[in-house]
């Protein structure tokens, strides 16, 4: 089975990371952990021209955030006890909702598992964009992981 794990680095990307490395899987499954880096687009936002280092720096900046993502999944990945999971990694340049879909598509998913929620402030809505485009796009089965939030629902008397 061939599962591939789309991480941002947010609590509920580290969920399904946790859930990826607790559960069972076939024999000969595969693992592959994804972070989508985009590059911020700055043209007409800043009051002077940006110069080339500049950009570069940018881009070095978020290609460092990127990796740093991965790391730290694999890192979680490492405690598998199956060593037979083979586990592989990419940071993919580019929006994330198609990178996802795309690189799923392209190396042959089984499964998607990402987080309900990201790295995104605006926390009202159960699910976030990318996995909202993600479950609507993918050819392929999507698990969404969702954090345990067990005081969340209370409801005061
Ligand atoms: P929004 O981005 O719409 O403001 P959000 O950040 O709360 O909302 P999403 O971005 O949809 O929510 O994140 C849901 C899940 O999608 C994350 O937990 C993670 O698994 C995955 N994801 C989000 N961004 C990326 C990315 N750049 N690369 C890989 N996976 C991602
Ligand atoms: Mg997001």
């Amino acid at each position: 089975m061939k599962i591939l794990l789309a991480v941002d680095g947010s609590a509920d990307s580290a969920a399904a990371v946790e859930e990826v490395a607790q559960r069972p899987w076939p024999p000969q499954s595969e693992v592959k952990v994804i972070t989508a880096a985009e590059t911020p687009l700055m043209v007409g936002m800043e009051p002077w021209v940006p110069s080339q280092e500049y950009f570069d720096q940018v881009e070095r900046a978020v290609r460092e955030a990127a990796q740093a993502v991965i790391d730290a999944a694999l890192e979680k990945l490492k405690t598998i006890e199956d060593k037979t999971l083979k586990i592989s990694s990419e940071t993919i340049q580019g929006s994330p909702r198609e990178a996802i879909v795309e690189e799923a598509e392209h190396w042959g998913a089984d499964l998607i598992v990402m987080g309900s929620r990201g790295l995104g402030a605006w926390n009202r809505l159960l699910l976030g964009s990318v996995s909202s485009a993600v479950v609507h796009h993918a050819k392929c089965s999507v698990e969404i992981v969702r954090r345990s939030q067990p005081n969340e629902r209370k409801v005061s008397s």
